[in-house]
């Protein structure tokens, strides 16, 4: 049996950030992935501020983003274009390489192809030899075996994603499109997003759904002469549980959800309360995780879970209004120019400061349910 200070389960990236910051910090550390060949279940999207402070290096870039189209379910479109990369779309098979290349780097071993089976306090099995960590991460996804092992609960929610790449010209270059359609993705979005040759076409919904179907008839109806190239599916955590750590045991990623539960993505907070673990870790101080992550991340997570609550509620009626509104040159300029992706909550201060715009803004949030729904989150 190995004895080390710190065992991480799960290879992705919020694994793999932690185990570095661990291993440069001085701890022995082992990293478990038992599918470091998966294919791609991720449209890799991040905005360029968090590509920079996770350090993504240039050659994991497969396009840089300068605007959004977003398509009402009845018609309505608006196409919002900044006037500089507001995004970057990654090689997401390569970040997950090239992240566990630099915990292997900073010094943790890395079991790639093998299995973390179970737990019983002091010993952590696996389908090679037998682990007897001090500490242990479970940065192994929404359905975390880790999180069952220590009796820490699930997210609040998993919703479903599905994703095809295809061959197909980018109707908007540069742009993300987004189909706020309820008709395709129920509960949730769908999209098409730029990525090198090819398109990644895909959707959130419901687990058990028909999702599958349901990006069929997206990939008929919009890109009809397109041909798919692959297709695959993965889980999205919205909203942490309410606890996501005990003495010994911590949660990182998607297995705590650290995700924005606006559009599921998982690189960008879990990347960062991955480089807070591995920190409080190697410092010994790992009893302010819990706090410690909940304070960078919690309000904007309780903001975007609110915020979805509302958009969960418009009709498409509504949500075609909503489009309606953002065809506005001026609000279009506004929101790309000081919408934060990472920090939604920030458009309320902003927005205060930008008179010229309350009329509008005002009717933005009167159709997401009224001010007094966001009033809290006015900085
Ligand atoms: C269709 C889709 C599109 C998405 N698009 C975006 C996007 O554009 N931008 C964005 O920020 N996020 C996106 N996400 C979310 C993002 O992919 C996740 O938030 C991110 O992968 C979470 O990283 P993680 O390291 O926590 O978990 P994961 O990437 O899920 O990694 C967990 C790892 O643990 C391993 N593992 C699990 N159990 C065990 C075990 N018992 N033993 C050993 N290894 C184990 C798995 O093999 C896996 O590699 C998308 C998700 C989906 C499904």
């Amino acid at each position: 049996m190995l004895r080390v200070d710190l065992a991480v389960v799960g290879g992705g990236p919020a694994g793999s950030i932690v185990a570095r910051e661990a291993a440069r910090g001085g701890l022995k550390v082992v990293l478990l992935e038992r599918a470091p060949n998966a294919p791609l279940r991720c449209t890799g999207i991040i905005s360029t501020e968090a590509g920079e402070e996770l350090g993504i290096p240039g050659g994991l870039v497969l396009e840089r983003l300068v605007g959004v189209v977003v398509h009402g379910p009845q018609g309505t479109r608006a196409v919002l274009t900044g006037d500089s990369t507001k995004a970057l779309v990654l090689d997401r098979v390569g970040l997950d390489k090239y992240l566990r290349n630099e915990a292997r780097e900073a010094g943790a071993t890395v079991w790639e192809g093998v299995s973390a089976k179970g737990w019983d306090h002091s010993v952590l099995f696996t389908s090679e030899e037998k682990l007897a960590p001090e500490l242990l991460v479970g940065a192994d996804g929404a359905l975390s075996g880790v999180a069952r092992w220590a009796g820490l609960p699930p997210p609040q929610e998993i919703l479903a994603g599905y994703q095809a790449e295809v061959e197909a010209e980018p109707r908007y270059p540069g742009h993300a499109e987004i189909f706020l359609d309820p008709g395709i993705a129920p509960g949730f979005f769908a999209w098409a997003v730029p990525a090198g040759k090819l398109l990644r076409v895909g959707l959130v919904t419901h687990r058990g759904g028909e999702g599958y179907g349901h990006l069929k008839s997206l990939l008929l109806r919009e890109f009809p002469e397109s041909r798919v190239v692959r297709i695959s599916g993965g889980l999205i955590p919205l909203g942490p549980p309410p606890s996501t750590a005990t003495k010994r045991v911590f949660l990182v990623g998607d297995a705590a959800a650290q995700t924005k539960p606006l559009t599921g993505g998982g690189l960008y907070y879990g990347g960062l309360a991955a480089k807070l673990l591995g920190r409080l870790l190697s410092e010994g101080r790992q009893a302010e995780y819990e706090r410690a992550w909940r304070e960078k991340l919690g309000r904007e997570i309780e903001f975007a879970l609110r915020a979805r609550r509302a958009y969960l509620d418009l009709s498409p009626v509504k949500l075609d209004y909503l489009v309606s509104l953002l065809r506005d040159p001026e609000l279009g300029k506004f929101l790309l120019a000081r919408g934060d992706m990472d920090r939604p909550s920030r458009i309320l201060g902003e927005l205060r400061r930008a008179p010229h715009l309350w009329p509008l803004g005002l009717k933005v949030l009167k159709t997401l349910g009224g001010f007094s729904r966001f009033a809290q989150f006015l900085q």
